[in-house]
């Protein structure tokens, strides 16, 4: 199952990895009930989050953004793979992958459960700040979680290390520009794609809740490694992205994850494309 969207010259089809499930116990800064309320959860706080991830074709270039969980996290989760050969796009096809960060949700999926790339010609296109935090050797002063993190992170990676472009602000490959965002993690990046009106913000995890942080954008979650500056990173790239008017593609949004947002009050409105 994929839908197909039109930006400018650009066909983009969003893919669901699957469904996971959280809850507004992850929320930092609002009251459970406000937060149960917005997002609809029951009274326990329950929440499915969808994992959302998009395909384009430009230049004889197929570019996948962000991997899915593969098998490794819930049982609703790792549909991307038959999802992307089911329209056609059988893996050895995929030529580049994006990743917004490198979290369980968004990376896990590019190894199967040997460790073996399920993605065997593709490029990994990274945020070199978000590469070398995770790739970095541990000094015994990280949380437990970033130290799991880094050893799951060497799994997904090591069979792309040939064949990982590490990138920094202002690089173009394939139409795609990294604008670094960190909070989340060190270095979560927005990807713009495409040019002028025409392009589209893929923003990974800016937004965990968007039924909370898009008309909420200062409300944080314990998700983010760093909250005050995944705060920062969001609220200045739902500015940018208002002014421009662009479209976003969110990897938690309302599946199948594009839209646009408009300003209302102190926060902004997510309508679906
Ligand atoms: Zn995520």
């Amino acid at each position: 199952m994929s839908q197909v969207f039109q930006i400018g010259e650009l066909e983009l089809k969003a893919f669901s990895d699957g469904i996971l499930k959280t809850t507004t116990d992850f929320v930092l800064g609002m009251e459970a009930a406000k937060a149960n309320a917005l997002t609809g959860a029951s009274d326990d706080g329950a929440v499915f989050l969808p994992v959302n991830n998009f395909l384009f074709q430009k230049d004889g270039a197929t570019v996948l953004i962000d991997a899915g969980a593969g098998d490794t996290m819930q049982a609703t989760l790792g549909r991307l793979p038959g999802n992307l050969r089911a329209a056609g796009h059988a893996p050895e096809t995929i030529t580049h992958i994006i990743l917004t960060h490198i979290h369980s949700d968004h990376a896990n999926g590019l190894v199967d459960a040997s460790g073996a790339a399920l993605y065997p010609k593709a490029e990994i296109l990274v945020h070199a700040q978000e590469f070398d935090f995770w790739m970095a050797d541990n000094d015994g002063s990280e949380s437990e979680k970033i130290r799991r993190q880094r050893a799951r992170n060497r799994i997904n990676l090591t069979p792309y290390l040939d064949r990982v472009r590490r990138m920094r602000e202002g690089e173009v490959v394939v139409g795609c520009t990294p604008m670094l965002a960190p909070g989340h993690s060190p270095g979560h990046t927005c990807w713009r794609i495409g040019t002028g009106r025409n392009a589209f913000v893929a923003w990974g995890d800016l937004v965990h809740f968007s039924d909370i942080q898009v008309s909420h954008p200062d409300v944080a979650v314990k998700y983010d490694l760093d909250p005050d500056l995944a705060r920062r990173s969001r609220l200045r790239m739902l500015d940018m992205v208002a002014n421009e008017g662009l479209a976003v593609a969110g990897a938690h949004v309302a599946a199948p994850g594009l839209g646009y947002l408009s300003r209302k009050g102190t926060g902004y409105i997510y309508d679906p494309a």
